[in-house]
């Protein structure tokens, strides 16, 4: 049986939305069609019986655009600004969101952590028990880092690291990142048309490390290759196996769980003396 074929009968799958696939470019405003289609999916695996977790970034477009500060970007705008649009925009996402789940009867939770939340003993293990009991009640949670204590994935992550810190903390069997790359290619596909598209990772060695690429093209988001390497590294360690693909068309998500060959798969190989914590301070996250 191929990987993809698994992918149905996961148990527990995270999904994570970068802020270039819920923001219309051209006014910095949240798209709404896409966030209904993405909020759609996620409900229906949740009635194939599936658990669900949200990871959403978003925060600081939503907040840049109701303190009138849509004339910045994200780089041209202070971190100060960026943390204080993301303390805005944060509560209006998850408003948004609140309301979309609960028109499809699905009940959802704000979580919102930062790499101290994981690195702590004690916030590791009251992450994981929250975690737990959210999704033993049925909840679905929508995950985002604290941005008003901590700035790592404003400045370099896009939440690839957070989602996949979050598949380790819950324990889920399939992570899919959904962004603005359709997958992982052995050179920048913009720059070089020979560029071939790998479709299937059985394991992340340094070969691979150097082929990801810093910067995605977007200006929206900021994650690149490398961090999602460095999540597929968290994730595979952790027994998860990860799908990056386009965030496009939220649809791939059913798609990509029925086994469709759509995106890079990146195979579990679980380690049982991966440690996360070793592993963050390794990578000075
Ligand atoms: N947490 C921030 C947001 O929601 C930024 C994360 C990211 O880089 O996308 O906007």
């Amino acid at each position: 049986m191929g990987i993809r074929e698994t992918f149905k009968d996961k148990k527990r799958i995270v999904v994570k939305v970068g802020s270039s696939s819920i923001e219309r470019p051209e006014t910095g405003g949240l798209n709404y069609t896409k966030m209904d289609i993405l909020v759609r999916e996620l409900c229906d695996l949740k009635n194939r019986g599936m658990d669900v977790v949200l990871v959403s970034s978003g925060a600081m477009a939503v907040g840049r655009k109701a303190a009138g500060l849509s004339k910045k970007t994200r780089s041209t705008a202070t971190l100060p600004e960026n943390q204080a649009c993301a303390a805005i925009g944060q509560s209006a996402l998850m408003m948004t969101y609140n309301k979309l789940f609960s028109e499809y009867n699905h009940m959802t939770a704000q979580v919102l952590l930062t790499k101290y939340s994981v690195q702590n003993n004690l916030s590791r293990y009251n992450a994981r028990n929250t975690f737990s009991e959210l999704l033993k009640l049925g909840a679905i949670p929508v995950v985002n880092e604290n941005d008003t204590v901590s700035t790592f994935e404003i400045q370099c992550g896009d939440n690839d690291t957070l989602s996949a810190m979050v598949a380790n903390l819950t324990g889920a069997d399939l992570l899919i990142l959904l962004s603005d790359v359709d997958g992982l290619y052995t050179d920048d596909p913009r720059k070089n048309p020979d560029a071939e598209f790998i479709s299937e990772v059985e394991k992340i060695d340094k070969k691979l490390m150097k082929m990801g690429k810093a910067s995605t093209g977007s200006g929206i988001g900021t994650g690149g290759m490398s961090t999602k390497l460095r999540a597929g590294r968290i994730a595979s360690a952790s027994g998860a196996d990860m799908v990056i693909a386009s965030g496009d068309d939220m649809r791939v998500i059913s798609r990509i769980v029925d086994g469709e060959e759509i995106g890079t798969v990146f195979h579990s190989n679980r380690d049982e003396d991966f440690d996360l914590v070793s592993y963050l301070d390794a990578i000075g996250v």
